[in-house]
């Protein structure tokens, strides 16, 4: 059977416990298990002669128990004094405190224990760290899994031991890979892993077998053999991925749009028209963004086209153009944003927008969120009806999407600041019989070799250039000695030059009840920021603003914010994505060290959105030297992908992505930072693409199951 339908329940001798708490894990069948890797090595493979052993040496001694007692001394420390004897010698083995170890010794077995030699005036004991009984009579080496070799360690989560899980992996390999017909025999019916890759590929890469791999990533013959087996089990993450998304890709390729776009003369003057009457000019990339997209719209098949473009780059009015197209064509537009806050700005900034440009007839623009009141309720009197689908754009969070809203005119869907556009987003428009063109953007900056990686399935567009007459954002470290200082500098600041200041409070570290820690952690917060302001008498001071309150409250603060009654913003980090004050021009970032690069970087993009200099200001207590050279980094550091690629070497993928947010593929073992790999591995699917059909590749199709429920983020 194959071993990815085979369940952990099966694992013999193994607490219901333990298999709970794999399963808590996310470990539910044998392969999963062997998809758990090792964070690390110890190396025990020096076996010794007792007679041989040096002091300072790593060893493993293989002997017989043949004393085995507790000591008690005068301290409350016991002593588990083993003496164990070998052909050449015996030395004794010195635990502490663990007096229930004298059952587990027996005298008389066989045992196996590795350790450090170490020398105590003139007697050589062993100062262990992994023992087995040995009750394999054959003596074979290779049966041993905590000693004796290189031993695995893995990451000891929800209170499962490194002990643990090395037995029961060994168990799983030995029972699929095994040569060892003793360990578990091999019957007709039992685990069998098959090599998922073409060997055509397999060769051309110079990559180990699969089930080899997985044998030397957990119990590799050398550190070097580890090596080969990560880049083997690191090649098969990056091919399945992006072969998953190639073959999405052409699904989608083979899709018909509902409702076709025309571009004709008319719409193109039309088109001319708004955009010559914007109160700005456009960027170059901003341009050659909607000319992609307009051609996507063009096209019968929809479009899947994913548009990064750094904070404040103006990623918003691209994609307005692209609903007015919609409008143009009777057609209605979905604009979805991740938040409440930022499903109301764009509400206003859009609306804003069409007046201001005084087109006539203006679309009607509707804001739809999960505090708008039951959706028919609001359709009344002469309002155009959301049910009768008069409304030209429809603005909203997720939430749009779940309601039992209908639509049946719609013509593309435009989802902000989304990370990924999973495969079910689609799913549920089509449960709507819908099937639209769709944008999605981001401003999260991901290097453009992995977003191919990541985003395969999508067409890509990037605005790379900012608006004219931006200035670069003066960002400084403040340690926790110039903290005072700092704050007289804002005030300095909202006194002579009127400024208006974010304060963003820190990032409670994930934990059962994250939201309520950070909600308090921010009341109390504002109350001291309160005090310190308190000599700031030229508006309303101070304003507090959570994901707690209710959307009432939020758009208030928004609204007086934008309108200059409020100086200072006190907020968690739900300014984050999006929000456009452009008459901000400070941001003060606290705990700055719990924040990842690109989420800093997310959050100083709040100010700097006009030609004002703007200044942000990390306060932090950290004091260790890496937070620090990272921090200062920052300082120096305006790009985005510039910061994101250097988070990707120095903290891994889920620093740029940000651990709360939703959708991203969680990789095991390869890193988006090995460009090499993801080199080789493109060619290698797009070699497969043109070979082969993943329908005669049984195994490899099983394995691309994982990438099937790409996530949907959520409200
Ligand atoms: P983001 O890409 O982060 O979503 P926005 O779309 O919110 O950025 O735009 C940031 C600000 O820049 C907005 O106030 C917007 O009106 C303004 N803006 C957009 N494009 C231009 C441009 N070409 N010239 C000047 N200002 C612009
Ligand atoms: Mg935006």
């Amino acid at each position: 059977m194959e071993i990815e339908k085979i369940l952990i329940d099966k694992l013999p001798a193994t607490s219901s416990i333990t298999t709970h708490k794999l399963k808590s894990l996310g470990i539910n069948s044998y392969f999963d298990l062997l998809n758990y890797f090792p964070t690390r090595y110890e190396d025990y493979s020096i076996v010794s002669k007792i007679n041989r052993i040096q002091v300072g040496e790593v060893v493993t001694i293989i002997g017989k128990i043949i004393e085995a007692k507790n000591q008690y001394t005068r301290s409350r420390i016991t002593i588990q004094k083993i003496v164990i004897s070998d052909d050449t010698g015996v030395v004794e083995v010195n635990w502490f405190n663990q007096p229930y170890l004298i059952r587990v010794f027996k005298i008389g077995e066989m045992v196996s224990v590795s350790g450090i030699v170490k020398q105590f005036g003139a007697k050589i004991s062993i100062d262990p760290k992994e023992y087995e009984i040995i009750f394999d009579r054959s003596n074979d080496q290779k049966n041993l899994k905590h000693t004796g070799k290189i031993v695995p360690i893995y990451s000891e989560k929800r209170g499962l031991s490194t002990k643990t899980v090395r037995d029961k992996i060994f168990f799983i390999l030995n029972s699929v890979v095994g040569d060892d017909p003793r360990v578990v025999p091999v019957g007709h019916d039992g685990p069998t892993l098959r090599d998922p890759l073409p060997p055509s590929i397999i060769k051309f890469n110079h990559l180990i077998d699969e089930d080899e791999a997985y044998k030397q990533i957990h119990f590799p013959d050398s550190l070097e053999m580890a090596d080969k087996a990560r880049e083997r089990l690191a090649f098969d993450e990056l091919f399945n991925l992006q072969l998953a998304n190639n073959l999405v890709k052409k699904e989608w390729k083979k899709e018909r749009v509902g409702n076709v776009f025309k571009v004709e003369t008319r719409h193109a003057l039309s088109l001319q028209d708004f955009i010559a009457n914007l109160p700005f000019k456009l960027t170059s990339d901003q341009t050659k963004v909607i000319d992609e997209i307009i051609s996507d719209l063009k096209k019968t098949t929809p479009m899947n086209r994913f548009l990064q473009g750094d904070v404040g780059s103006g990623k918003t009015i691209v994609a307005t153009i692209a609903c007015y197209l919609s409008y143009l064509n009777g057609y209605q537009s979905i604009f979805m944003a991740p938040t409440e806050i930022l499903a109301q700005q764009h509400f206003q900034s859009i609306s804003k927008l069409f007046e201001r440009v005084g087109i006539k007839p203006t679309p009607t623009i509707k804001l739809i969120t999960g505090s708008t009141k039951k959706l028919n309720s609001v359709e009344t009197g002469h309002a155009p009806s959301l049910q009768k689908n008069q409304y030209d754009i429809i603005i909203g969070t997720h939430a749009l999407l779940s309601k039992k809203t209908k639509f049946n005119k719609v013509g593309l869907v435009v989802i902000d600041e989304q990370h990924r556009f999973g495969v079910e987003q689609r799913a549920l428009l089509k449960e709507k019989s819908l099937n639209p063109h769709i944008l999605t953007m981001t401003a999260t900056p991901i290097p453009r070799t992995v977003a191919l990686t990541l985003y395969g399935e999508l067409d890509l567009s990037y605005i790379e250039e900012m608006p004219a007459g931006r200035q670069i954002i003066k960002t400084f470290l403040v340690p926790k000695e110039k903290r005072t200082n700092g704050y007289e500098w804002i005030k300095k600041q909202i006194k002579e030059n009127k400024s208006q200041v974010f304060i963003v409070c820190p990032l409670i570290e994930e934990s059962e009840n994250e939201t309520m820690k950070s909600l308090k952690a921010v009341r109390s917060e504002f109350e001291k920021l309160k005090k310190i302001f308190s000599d700031v008498k030229t508006r309303h001071a101070l304003s507090l603003l959570h994901g707690r309150m209710k959307s009432i409250e939020k758009n208030k603060v928004m609204d007086d914010f934008k309108n200059k009654k409020i100086d200072i913003l006190v907020s968690t980090p739900v300014v984050e994505v999006g929000i456009d004050i452009p008459d901000a021009t400070v941001m003060l970032i606290e705990g700055a060290d719990r924040f990842g690069l690109a989420q800093l970087h997310q959050l100083r993009g709040r100010v700097g959105r006009s030609n004002r200099q703007s200044y942000c200001l990390l306060f932090t207590e950290n004091t260790s030297e890496k937070t620090i050279s990272r921090l200062k980094y920052f300082c120096k550091n305006n790009l985005g992908t510039k910061l994101a690629e250097f988070d990707l070497k120095n903290r891994g993928a889920g620093n740029i992505f940000g651990v709360e947010q939703h959708g991203f593929v969680n990789l095991k073992i390869a890193n988006l930072g090995d460009f090499e790999m993801i080199e080789k591995t493109k060619k290698a699917v797009e070699y497969f693409m043109e070979k082969y059909d993943v329908k005669d590749w049984g195994e490899l199709k099983i394995r691309l199951k994982k990438f099937e429920t790409k996530q949907i983020s959520k409200d």
